[in-house]
């Protein structure tokens, strides 16, 4: 008998989408890893948690409605120290926050989230990144998801095949704790819409880079 989580319902009380750093937070409180970050609102900011992230980072901007933020030329990866400076100038004439992460490597996995009229919540797992469209290899399955069912989305979608292809040792068991920490949170927060996209599936677990969460 699970309980929602009060900090998560305190954290989206009233709204109707999630801020970057909101979402990122709502994450972290559901227990789903996220890549270091921080918000910068000047320059001298950037570089201070730039400096302490390590680098290369990726730096991009943080609108206060979620938008296609490489369609607007809002994401930069690779950015190391004597770009940030000129990196914060570019991405700050489009939003005044700029979001700092660290870079990371693995697979980009898509999880998705919505609530149909007649199913209930749905949870979604296929291939992430901005070709998601593109591929199509999503699977389906009704909240709330357990182990065995999470296993199975990962097979059907074929995420399981790239997970381990060629000997990889990407954290397969992090990615089904995640999705089942999904699982629970649409439920939980009665969530409309959402999706992590990408998810980084590496070694070291899985880390939700990209989070859109649309409520009623
Ligand atoms: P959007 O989907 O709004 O265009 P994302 O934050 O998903 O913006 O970034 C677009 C792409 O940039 C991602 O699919 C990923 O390939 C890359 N990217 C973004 N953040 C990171 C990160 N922290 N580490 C590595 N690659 C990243
Ligand atoms: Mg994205």
């Amino acid at each position: 008998t699970v309980q929602p989580i009060e900090s998560a319902i305190e954290l989206v009380k009233g709204k109707k989408t999630l801020r970057d750093y909101e979402a990122m937070k709502l994450m972290e409180i559901y227990g789903i890893r996220t890549p270091k970050w921080g918000i910068a609102e000047s320059v001298e900011e950037a570089q201070r948690i730039a400096d302490s992230i390590g680098y290369p980072v990726v730096m991009k901007i943080s609108p206060d409605e979620p938008v296609h933020k490489t369609e607007m030329k809002g994401v930069v990866v690779n950015v190391e120290k004597d770009q940030v400076k000129d990196v914060y100038s570019q991405l700050s004439k489009i939003t005044k926050r700029v979001m700092i992460q660290e870079q990371l490597n693995g697979l980009e996995v898509y999880i998705g989230g919505i609530r149909d009229p007649v199913f209930g919540h749905v949870v979604l797992v296929g291939s992430g990144g901005i070709y998601v469209e593109v591929l199509k290899n999503v699977a389906y399955g009704l909240s709330p998801i357990y182990e065995d069912e999470a296993q199975e989305l990962l097979m059907e979608s074929k995420i399981h095949a790239m997970l381990t292809a060629r000997k990889r040792g990407y954290d397969e068991n992090s990615l089904i704790r995640t999705i089942i920490s999904v699982s629970r949170m649409i439920v939980d927060l009665n969530i409309r819409e959402m999706d992590i996209n990408p998810l980084f599936v590496n070694e070291r677990g899985a880390f939700a880079v990209d989070v859109r969460i649309v409520f009623d």
